[in-house]
């Protein structure tokens, strides 16, 4: 499913892509008519079709394949030659890495303010190993700021397209997006994370090179917080604060988020973000033990984004997805596409806001 994704994904920016999408309508079709009460979000999982999908999907959008020998993460693991399935590649750094982002619509340097893993959520589809043990690094700006000036060096040379699996992809997916302020945790509670702020906009203050935008990945239990706010202060008008909101219900976001933060403080939080600055909403809906969420959910959750817009949240985008890549618990799938659909054919309705699926 996730190699579905990567097709639509570069059908929207690579031309060359879409032949193959073409070939791949048939094969769309019979995907969507295996997905059973058309018209209800309780969809059931089809097993079967998703699994012809997935695999027919993988040849299709298997782009990649000419691609040349695994890289290396800087934890020892392999890379694969998929970049789409590079989680992250941090190259040689510790704390700065590369992805090819879907949502980013290409290149993103990411950099991670919890080397830690700590997170005040537990989310379901959460995609780090929690299990594994770390180190308890903390973060050096330092470091930090010489390995994103010597990644973005990388990313304005021609030494990137050089690098498997880089090298086998169109230009068009090589430039970059953005820097994230991401992690394995929430970014936003790392006690360094006004000074990462301050570390990443001298960075680029310096000038050496292109303007880039600078996005904040949150869950948004933290956006009240006096140093999150001081350095949002930092951002410039291009820049972005990307919050997430699962859910609609408290309940519901005690089943994916499992966190101690209450679903009013997250709205709250975005409200208090969102009259200052644009803000893009994130969304993830998948099922959990086979259960797609209900529509009482979507609707409720397109409540709370109308809510917000009706408060003065400034909602500039709401970004609909579904748990792609391996997570670390085994109950959540991804949802059908129609599912997805509808959830934002729902944002669009109740709450009047630009939706995207990813
Ligand atoms: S908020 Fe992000 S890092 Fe934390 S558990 Fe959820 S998905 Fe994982």
């Amino acid at each position: 499913m996730r190699a579905y994704q990567n097709l639509l994904f570069l059908c929207r920016i690579w031309p060359g892509a879409r032949n193959r999408r073409k070939k791949r309508a048939s094969t769309d079709k019979e995907r969507v008519a295996g997905i059973s009460s058309p018209g209800n979000l309780k969809l059931k999982f089809n097993k079967n079709a998703y699994m012809q999908s997935t695999e027919s999907n993988a040849r299709v959008a298997n782009y990649s394949s000419s691609l040349s020998a695994p890289a290396r993460n800087s934890d020892g693991k392999n890379r694969t030659n998929d970049p789409f399935g590079l989680r992250r590649d941090f190259l040689e750094n510790k704390f700065v890495y590369l992805a090819i982002s879907p949502r980013a619509r290409g290149l993103s340097i990411g950099i991670n303010l919890n080397p830690d893993a700590a997170c005040n959520f537990d989310c379901l589809y959460c995609d780090v190993d929690r299990s594994i043990g770390r180190s308890a690094w903390s973060i050096d700006c330092e470091v930090v700021a010489r390995e994103l000036e010597q990644t973005l060096a990388l990313v304005h040379s021609p030494g990137l397209k050089a690098l498997p699996p880089y090298s086998a992809l169109p230009p068009e997916l090589l430039r970059l997006k953005h820097v994230a302020l991401s992690g394995d945790g929430e970014p936003t509670a790392s006690p360094q994370f006004l000074e990462m702020v301050q570390s990443v906009v001298h960075v680029r203050a310096r000038g050496r090179f292109p303007f880039f935008k600078i996005v904040l990945i949150t869950n948004a239990s933290h956006l009240d917080s006096a140093d999150v706010q001081e350095g949002l202060m930092l951002f410039t008008t291009q820049d972005e604060v990307w919050a997430k909101l699962d859910a609609g219900t408290q309940a519901y976001m005690d089943l994916v988020n499992r966190g101690t933060v209450p679903l009013e403080t997250i709205q709250r939080n975005i409200l208090l973000t969102a009259r200052k600055r644009p803000v893009i909403i994130q969304s993830l809906f998948s099922s959990v033990d086979g259960v797609p969420p209900s529509a009482e959910e979507i609707t409720a959750f397109s409540h709370r984004l109308r809510d917000l817009k009706e408060a003065g949240a400034n909602i500039s985008l709401v970004q609909i997805y579904s748990a792609t890549r391996p997570t670390a618990s085994n109950r959540v799938a991804h949802l059908p596409l129609r599912a997805m659909s509808q959830i934002a054919g729902s944002v669009r309705a109740i709450a009047g806001l630009r939706a995207e699926i990813f």
